[in-house]
């Protein structure tokens, strides 16, 4: 392992203050605003893709900066350490990397460029679906090749931002379980351009919080066959590779939260006083404070460690499920910690503490639930007997 310090460097340092700024302009009232209204911020993800963060992970080569996955981590972590949702734009970062790793030199140079200045869009990813759940092996929307083309067929649950991407990547049958010696195969990925694309119908879903999820319906969907990355049957392999990525990515929203948490909670018990004095002198609402905080930089120092090794070019899967586990839990912590020391207040919509409450508690069952990160840790790393 090259380099294995927990403390971040000043240009690191640097990225995080400028991200922080940038997303200060946004203020509270934008988010709220969104939030009640179910719309896209549109300007702030504008915004962070004209200051080049949404680009961090494209190579130089392709027109990004060609950061490291800790500095994609960072930024996103600002974006909810300020208050707002990095949900509106972290896909970008963990998609990309199945197209960076797996796709052919054409559709990186295609592709790449145009994202990185924000001309296109690279925002929803296709996996769950309504019959298959956390098992994604048992995928059935099909993609049947016809000639130069796929025929898509099928439904999807739970895909956000599908309507405010330009792209979205796929995840298809394309060959029928009972033709497979192995269930993980027979599954392919393809970036797929959904501008006024026939066949595709999108229904939005009202969720908990400002989310942009829908639910996908494919009645014969035509795409060209040169949009299957890589190889055909190979998409759910490619998939599970960034997942180490996306878990680092998703924990870095977590710690973001878990900081806006406690640092709200700080500041509100400081100055609420009941009883003659501050609510924080009281050490039920000190210690959960302090507890959730401790959590925090726990998980953070798992997420350094995850980050650093997967930039290195080391295994990092324990590490990166473990930051994610660690700091959705951490976060969730701090939530609840939160709203308590508020009282009445930290459910009113104008102290923003129900609205962060709410989009927090998503990690613990999205991307992927916990409960199937502790099966990962029990069997992948423990060697514990398998549930399935
Ligand atoms: C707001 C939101 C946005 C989303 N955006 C996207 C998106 O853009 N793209 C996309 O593809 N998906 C998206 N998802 C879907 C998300 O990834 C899934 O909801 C998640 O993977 C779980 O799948 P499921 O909902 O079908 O739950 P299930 O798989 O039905 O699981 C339900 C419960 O059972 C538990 N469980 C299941 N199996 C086991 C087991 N073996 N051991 C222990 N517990 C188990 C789970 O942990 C969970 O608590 C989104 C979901 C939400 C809520």
């Amino acid at each position: 392992m090259k380099d294995m310090t927990f403390t971040l460097t000043d240009e690191q340092r640097a990225l995080k203050a400028a991200v922080h700024d940038l997303c200060k302009q946004f203020r509270p009232e934008y988010w709220r605003e969104l939030d009640a209204k179910r719309e896209y911020p549109e300007a702030f993800v504008n915004a962070l893709t004209k200051a080049g963060y949404l680009a961090a992970l494209i190579p130089q080569e392709y027109g990004g900066p060609g950061l490291g996955i800790l500095e994609g981590s960072l930024i996103l972590e600002e974006i909810n350490h300020s208050g707002g949702n990095a949900a509106a734009c972290h896909a970008q970062m963990y998609i990309m990397g199945t197209l960076l790793r797996h796709g052919s030199e054409a559709q990186k140079k295609q592709y790449l460029p145009k994202i990185a200045t924000g001309e296109l869009r690279l925002q929803a990813f296709g996996v769950t679906e309504p019959n298959s759940g956390s098992d994604t092996t048992k995928l059935q929307t099909t993609a049947v090749r016809k000639g130069d083309r796929y025929a898509v067929n099928g439904q999807k649950i739970f895909i956000s931002r599908v309507l405010q991407s330009d792209l979205m990547l796929l995840l298809a049958r394309t060959t029928p379980v009972d033709q497979l010696k192995k269930k993980t195969d027979g599954l392919s990925v393809f970036l797929v351009d959904i501008r006024g694309i026939k066949g595709l119908e999108v229904r939005p879903l009202r969720m908990m919080m400002n989310h942009s999820t829908n639910a996908l319906f494919f009645d014969n969907m035509e795409i060209p066959a040169e949009t299957l990355i890589g190889e055909e049957g190979k998409g759910f392999h490619y998939i599970l590779d960034g997942m180490n990525a996306e878990r680092i990515l998703v924990a870095a929203d977590s710690l973001g939260d878990g900081r806006w948490f406690i640092e709200k909670a700080v500041a509100y018990s400081g100055q609420r006083v009941v009883f003659g004095k501050p609510i924080g002198a009281n050490q039920g609402v000190q210690f959960p404070i302090a507890k959730a905080h401790m959590a925090v930089e726990a998980a953070d120092l798992m997420r350094i460690k995850g980050a650093r090794l997967f930039d290195g070019g080391e295994p990092c899967g324990p590490e990166a499920n473990m930051a994610k586990y660690l700091a959705a839990e951490a976060a969730w912590e701090a939530a609840n910690a939160c709203i308590d020391c508020h009282g009445g207040y930290g459910y009113a919509e104008e102290y923003d503490v129900e609205r962060k409450f709410r989009e927090a508690r998503l990690y613990k069952t999205a991307p992927i639930n916990n409960n199937l990160i502790l099966a990962y840790v029990g069997e992948h790393v423990l060697g514990m007997p398998r549930s399935y």
